[in-house]
């Protein structure tokens, strides 16, 4: 049998679970007065692992997290207390009434299906299953059209006013700080709020995901949903990142070889040295995550010495130029950073010609995850 012990650790994806509370505790200090922080754990927190990210933001005082598929609801249900609020953001409630309502899962309403469904079945069971409706304002995803929400208020107004937590809805574009339609999404939805004030059913309101969260107090309303920002990603990309680095992943040389003048490297043959070199063969390629796209442009160091991708990414292996690193360094230093503090994930995101949310998700289901952990420790 192989155990953990027999292979040599070829590969370290390590997650620091301190930065990703320090992120937290950070963003939460930017909201406006009694708005909730409430966490993006969805796609296993960005491949970062649901269970350990959402445990350690628990021991913090995180009661409210969000995840895509119901699924996802029912695994963290197990790892988390019967007190924490689940919210599933995309997936049907209709005809999944049973399992919302056994793992206390709590559901955003995205169609007209959805909301008869929840309707009826609070009425079969005589339970309340308080519920989040999303409304689209114009990004065209999931969510009731405006006027199809005014319609359901008008024959359900009670219902809303007592079952429904919070209206919500998604920013396309916040990302982009100049962007003119935030500001319209902004304003469908503020203007929606008003009307319902007017009738005197005030609702709860979330709009922003991690992006929308810098655009200003305007945009935070009564909860915020940030993903990207805990786990490093910078949320505006035209400024400094203000967030912690949470990753980094470094890999072992397996082999390093000679290349003569004129030789090709990999797989199609196309990359070619024209001059005598020394190439770093990993035991790291695309079904780890490091993604194909990065066989052009990508980069890594060894020690400070930054180094190229060589010819094609493989599935399970890569092949990086070390002609420049001296023969000294390349003698004792045998591990490759790719993302640590002199690159970061931003930055081979960008390499990958990616945004760091699909880097990030590729990451981490072949190669195992190390926590680190000191704060949350203490906690515990
Ligand atoms: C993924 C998602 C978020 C989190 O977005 P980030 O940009 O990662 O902060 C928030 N809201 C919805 C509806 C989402 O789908």
């Amino acid at each position: 049998m192989l155990t953990k012990s027999i292979a040599k650790k070829k590969n370290e994806l390590t997650i620091n679970l301190d930065a990703i509370i320090d992120n937290w505790l950070f963003l939460k200090s930017q909201l406006i007065k009694n708005c909730i922080c409430a966490p993006v754990v969805k796609a296993d927190a960005y491949g970062l692992g649901a269970k350990e990210v959402s445990q350690a933001l628990y021991s913090f005082g995180c009661s409210v997290f969000h995840v895509a598929s119901l699924e996802e609801g029912i695994r963290l249900r197990k790892d988390l207390a019967k007190n924490v609020r689940i919210i599933v953001m995309h997936d049907h409630f209709f005809e999944n009434e049973e399992y919302f309502l056994n793992y206390n899962l709590t559901p955003v309403l995205n169609t007209h299906k959805d909301t008869s469904a929840w309707d009826k079945f609070q009425k079969i069971k005589n339970q309340k299953i308080n519920a989040i409706i999303q409304i689209d304002t114009g990004m065209n995803r999931l969510g009731l059209s405006i006027k199809e929400f005014q319609l359901l208020i008008e024959n359900n107004e009670d219902l809303i006013k007592n079952n429904i937590l919070y209206i919500m809805s998604h920013l396309s574009c916040a990302y982009q700080v100049n962007n003119t339609k935030n500001r319209l999404q902004l304003q469908r939805f503020t203007k929606l709020i008003k009307a319902l004030e007017i009738k005197s059913l005030k609702l709860k309101a979330t709009l922003a995901n991690s992006s929308g969260i810098f655009l200003g107090p305007e945009w935070h309303f009564d909860m915020v949903r940030p993903g990207a920002a805990l786990y490093g990603i910078n949320p505006i990309p035209e400024k400094k990142n203000v967030l912690k680095q949470v990753i980094t992943l470094r890999t072992r040389i397996l082999q390093i070889r000679d290349v003569n003048v004129n030789e090709t490297i990999g797989y199609g043959g196309n990359f070619k040295f024209n001059k005598k070199g020394k190439v770093a063969i990993v035991a790291l390629g695309y079904a780890e995550g490091l993604l194909r796209s990065l066989s052009k442009s990508g980069k890594a160091h060894i020690n400070d010495i930054e180094i190229k991708v060589a010819g094609k990414i493989s599935m399970d292996l890569a092949t990086f130029d070390v002609s420049n690193v001296p023969e000294k360094i390349l003698q004792k230093c045998d591990w490759i950073d790719i993302i640590s503090d002199k690159q970061e994930i931003d930055d081979i995101a960008g390499q990958a010609n990616t945004i760091s949310y699909e880097l990030l998700t590729s990451l981490g289901s072949r190669v195992k995850k190390e926590y680190i952990s000191e704060n949350f420790e203490k906690k515990l």
